[in-house]
């Protein structure tokens, strides 16, 4: 099953080309926003499934084209990012030692929204690629084989990123948890309807242009690993979000004006803007291309402040 806030966040189960109105078959649910009423539904989900797909059977569907997808999960209590959590394609030896950070829930922006370039000196901004679990039930020190009963489902994931920011040093705060610098989305996939986690192709074009182009095969630290660690530094939630990682090499400039898309494979498409009010630039080349060219790290700034 496919679950989706749309327009004033109605619950949504998507059938094909058209998401189906359910909220009455979670009309039981006393909740104080979207994001607790997503929550409770996962939380609940043994309990709705019946329901909720009787619902998506019988009810007419509304195009997806004349409504306006919001973020799945709004305002997730607890938003992990998995950090270097990929083999980039053989050009690591070996895993690099576990590592995550947290994004503010405030982040979070969904299909067809802005994210927004923030006026602070990055070397450049970028937006990875990354599979998202979602949590299904309480999770407190997970053993890896009972990693899969605490994931309720997948979702599309973007790690907004502002590199290179003063002081050198404890960078992840002020790089990575800046408002609409998560963007998720279209919807969530339920586990069952994803065969193998770890073997999904991931695609991200900037302005229809293919940049990252990678499989979740490649990730370092499994998700089995993944959940064993990250719920034992602290308990996880229904609802709550963690991303896997990416494989760097393909990453590019995101810049004023730009239309992105990720599709990983299952799991849909989200689609987003990107906006920045000081107009920078940067060349389009990736960090691939750059090391093809002899060069170290990121293409550098073009024109703008702080160029
Ligand atoms: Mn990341």
């Amino acid at each position: 099953m496919k679950l989706a806030f749309f327009d004033d966040f109605k619950l949504g189960v998507i059938k094909d080309d058209s998401v189906v109105d359910v909220t009455d078959a979670v009309s039981g649910i006393n909740h104080t926003s979207p994001q607790d009423l997503i929550s409770r539904v996962i939380e609940n989900f043994a309990n709705l499934n019946g329901a909720l797909q009787q619902a998506a059977d019988s009810g007419s569907g509304i195009p997806l084209d004349s409504v306006r997808l919001r973020p799945p999960l709004p305002k997730p209590g607890n938003v992990v990012a998995m950090a270097v959590n990929y083999m980039e394609d053989g050009t690591r030896d070996a895993p690099a030692p576990i590592n995550a950070f947290h994004k503010s829930p405030n982040a979070v922006i969904g299909p067809g929204d802005t994210m927004i370039l923030p006026d602070v000196p990055a070397t450049i901004f970028e937006g990875e690629a990354e599979m998202a679990l979602v949590i299904g039930k309480r999770a407190s020190f997970v053993r890896q084989e009972d990693a899969s009963d605490y994931v309720f489902g997948y979702t599309n994931f973007i790690d907004g990123s502002a590199r290179g920011l003063p002081p050198e040093g404890n960078t992840f705060y002020q790089m990575k948890a800046r408002n609409t610098f998560a963007p998720l989305g279209p919807w969530i996939v339920t586990a069952d309807e994803i065969d193998d986690p770890q073997e999904l192709s991931v695609k991200l074009s900037v302005n229809g242009e293919l940049k990252q182009n990678f499989n979740t095969n490649d990730m370092a630290h499994k998700i089995p690993r993944i959940i064993e660690w990250v719920s034992s530094v602290h308990d996880l939630e229904p609802g709550d979000v963690i991303a896997t990682g990416t494989n760097h090499r393909g990453l590019s400039a995101f810049q004023d004006g730009d239309s992105i898309d990720l599709t990983i494979e299952g799991l849909g498409t989200l689609s987003f803007n990107v906006k920045d009010d000081l107009k920078r630039t940067w060349a389009r080349t990736t960090r691939l291309e750059m090391a093809e060219q002899g060069k170290e790290g990121t293409t550098p700034q073009l024109t703008g402040k702080y160029a």
